[in-house]
């Protein structure tokens, strides 16, 4: 299909081609695909995006490209730092930052072996490390005899909030409507169109996009999926350390160990070493009213990795943020049309490891509305598969 005319409705009206629901990581870069293609678009938000009560704050994003979690992540990974490079030329500043990734566990674990089985799959350039070359060649970890690692060269961080502010920049540019402090009540078909119900007017669109993060499961309630909202920590810890620095050539890090999946990021600001825990987490019934406070209980496991395994890092924090996962009962993104409305696509259950493909999930849910198909390999996402049936 063409991109469709572009109706120039008066306010009034309020008819759109397209309405997207959420401008956090994936609705902004739909925003801005959709009006790339032409399409008169309104992009609305219950917040003012970039903020800290979803899932896209917090300063950093790991990208990565050996994918642990399934090798068909990989051509999307590629496609999205390719896709971050033309935004950052677009907005004429740096979005990602290469630094390289070290990603540590067992011979039997699920993070090394992943990693080597999609680097293998897809020719990706890795290294696999002793824990003694690993140790030599970054002195500030503490590896056990039997840890193994990998270090990806290309891997890097995005820059998060700057990301999201970038792609809305970008889309209002090319002319796309934008409401912040606008919650979406409600939305239904009203003849061949889309009816939205904001605070203060109601709007109709032909194609519906929903990217509404923590709050998917309450949007898109018919679907049945069982969403599982958890709370998550970052944590900064002072740091006079230059060996820690990302300029000194400290990497990202990703530690699976027996205690749990750890993470973090090097120096690249005065708030020091940020780390994390990216197993675990406390599920949430209403995102909107999650606790911002430190988890005492939580920050005590996160200094006992730093304690055990970051040399000379003090456990002296210096900040501290609550981000939201939202959990598919199999981990894994979904990215489709709605099984019954096919005017409508959506991007759910990012399960804790979805901005670094944020540009290419926006521009498969242009497509799905716009085309109904769409060219990037998004089929193993589909809201059809069976690991996502009730109860599994
Ligand atoms: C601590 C933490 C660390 C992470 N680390 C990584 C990492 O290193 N690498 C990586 O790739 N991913 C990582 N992730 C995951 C990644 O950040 C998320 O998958 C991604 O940001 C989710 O984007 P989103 O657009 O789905 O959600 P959001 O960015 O939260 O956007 C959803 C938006 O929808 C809006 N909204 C919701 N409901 C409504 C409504 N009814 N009406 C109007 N607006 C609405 C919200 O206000 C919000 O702005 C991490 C996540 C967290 C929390």
């Amino acid at each position: 299909m063409s991109p469709p005319a572009t109706r120039h409705s008066t306010p009034a009206t309020r008819h759109y081609d397209a309405l997207v629901v959420g401008l956090g990581g994936v609705g902004s870069a739909a925003l801005f695909h959709l009006a790339q293609r032409g399409a008169r678009v309104l992009g609305v938000d219950r917040f003012q995006p970039p903020h800290d009560r979803g899932s896209s704050h917090g300063h950093t994003r790991i990208i990565r490209q050996a994918y642990f979690e399934h090798p068909d992540y990989v051509p999307l990974t590629k496609a999205a730092l390719a896709s971050w490079h033309d935004l950052q030329q677009r907005c004429g500043r740096p979005l990602y930052h290469r630094v390289g990734l070290l990603q540590i566990g067992t011979p039997d674990g699920t993070v090394v072996p992943g990693v080597l089985q999609s680097a293998e799959r897809h020719n990706l350039a890795v290294e696999l490390l002793t824990a003694t070359e690993a140790a030599q060649r970054f002195p500030t970890l503490t590896l056990p005899r039997d840890a193994v690692a990998v270090f990806e060269s290309q891997a890097g961080y995005l820059l998060v909030e700057d990301c999201v502010q970038a792609y809305l920049q970008q889309a209002a540019s090319l002319g796309a409507a934008i409401r912040v402090h606008t919650p979406v009540h409600h939305w239904q078909i009203d003849g061949s169109q889309f009816r939205v119900e904001l605070a203060q007017e109601t709007c109709w669109a032909e194609r519906l996009v929903i990217a509404a993060g923590a709050w998917a499961g309450e949007l898109l309630a018919d679907l049945g999926i069982r969403l599982r909202v958890l709370r998550k920590h970052l944590h900064w810890y002072a740091c006079s350390d230059p060996r820690y620095r990302a300029d000194q050539g400290c990497p990202l890090f990703l530690y699976e160990s027996g205690g749990g999946c750890f993470y973090g990021c090097p120096q690249i600001d005065p708030r020091g070493v940020k780390v994390a825990q990216h197993s675990g987490g406390e599920t949430v019934a209403d995102p909107a009213g999650v606790s911002r406070d430190f988890d005492v209980a939580e920050r005590r496991e996160v200094e006992a990795f730093v304690r055990a395994h970051l040399k000379g890092l003090t456990t002296q924090p210096t900040d501290h943020a609550v981000c939201l996962y939202t959990m598919s009962p199999d981990e894994h993104f979904i990215v489709d049309r709605h099984p019954q409305h096919a005017n409508l696509a959506f991007a759910a259950g990012l399960s804790g490891h979805g901005f670094k493909f944020t540009p290419v999930l926006g521009q498969a849910l242009a497509d799905l509305v716009l085309d109904g198909t769409s060219g990037l390999p998004i089929q193993f996402l589909t809201v059809q598969r069976p690991s996502l049936a009730r109860g599994s």
